[in-house]
């Protein structure tokens, strides 16, 4: 009977960590032919200005219509192609696309607005790194400042020095910079002023923890002393995961510059964020 349940167990548990590892085997090896065969998607979720309620840019997230069938969401492979390396096709891809459409949206007479796209740390090991991106900026100049870089606060830990020359080289090439999920890492507020952001995206961990009825909370002040203290530094603000009403309205009271959430909009097929951007109406609040 013991023996049984071990057994049983084993044969329960081995198939599914097996399964795990070709899994993540065959990611590695799919990435690529995926890349050639348009499975990967550019969804873009809108950022709002909260003094005047109107779409002020965007952020590139990555979607794979893997096999062209299924819809994956980044968390499914992302930490996979961190893990070996590979994650710089992807944000290249990103990187391209967002390039070439915002060359489009400039020929067609479009109201360009800033795109972020997102750099995993892994890039930062790249030695060519600046060198690479020159070259695929060739010809696209003019564009060039409304591309937003976002890079997360831990990226920025592993040999500062390094990460800190190539965010000023980014800099001067004109490429906008914004520090991502800050306050999930070992955030340090010094950060802020050390290096060259132009934004700093609060993580939506802040504002889940706002209780909306009780504006004096010490959570609600926590988020105020961020936003007073990016605005000392001359650096914009912009909360991650706004899902309601009561919280922007707290996060706009509080003097927060820009916010980004379910509550304005999910991150949407291109089609769809240029039909928003060609009717440049005043978001609507629903009650
Ligand atoms: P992120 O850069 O912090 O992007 C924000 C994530 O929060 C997105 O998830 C977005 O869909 C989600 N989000 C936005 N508003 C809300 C909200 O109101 N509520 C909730 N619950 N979630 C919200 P997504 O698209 O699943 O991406 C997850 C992460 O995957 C991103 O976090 C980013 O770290 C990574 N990622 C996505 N695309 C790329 C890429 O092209 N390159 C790299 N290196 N990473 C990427
Ligand atoms: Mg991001
Ligand atoms: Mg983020
Ligand atoms: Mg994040």
């Amino acid at each position: 009977e013991d023996e049984n349940v071990s057994r049983n167990s084993i044969v329960f548990f081995v198939p599914e960590m097996q399964e795990e590892i070709i899994r993540q085997n065959n990611l590695e090896k799919e990435l690529i032919p995926a890349i050639y065969n348009g499975e990967f998607l550019v969804y873009l979720q809108p950022k709002y200005d909260l003094n005047t309620n109107r779409l002020s840019g965007a952020e590139a997230l990555i979607r794979w219509n893997y096999k062209l069938q299924r819809l994956l969401p980044p968390g499914q492979f992302i930490p996979v192609f961190e893990k070996n390396g590979s994650i710089a096709n992807i944000d290249n891809f990103i990187f391209v696309s967002i390039l070439d459409l915002l060359k489009k949206w400039k020929d067609l007479g479009y109201r360009l607005v800033p795109i972020s796209v997102n750099f995993s740390q892994v890039q930062f090991r790249n030695p060519n790194l600046l060198r690479d991106l020159k070259e695929r900026i060739r010809g696209y100049e003019d564009i060039i400042r409304y591309i937003d870089i976002e890079i997360t606060e831990s990226s920025t830990i592993d040999s500062q020095d390094t990460v800190l020359e190539i965010l000023n080289e980014l800099k001067k090439i004109g490429f906008k910079l914004s520090m991502d999920d800050f306050g999930t890492g070992y955030s340090c507020l010094s950060n802020i002023s050390l290096y060259p952001f132009d934004t700093i995206k609060l993580d939506k961990s802040f504002v889940d923890k706002i209780d909306v009825n009780n504006r004096n909370s010490p959570d609600v002040m926590l988020v105020s002393d961020v936003i007073q203290i990016t605005k000392h530094f001359g650096i914009h603000s912009l909360v991650e995961g706004v899902e309601n009403i009561d919280q922007r309205n707290i996060l706009r009271d509080l003097g927060c510059e820009y916010c980004q959430g379910y509550y304005y909009s999910a991150p949407l097929p291109l089609a769809e964020f240029e039909r928003i951007l060609g009717e440049d109406k005043i978001f609507e609040d629903w009650r």
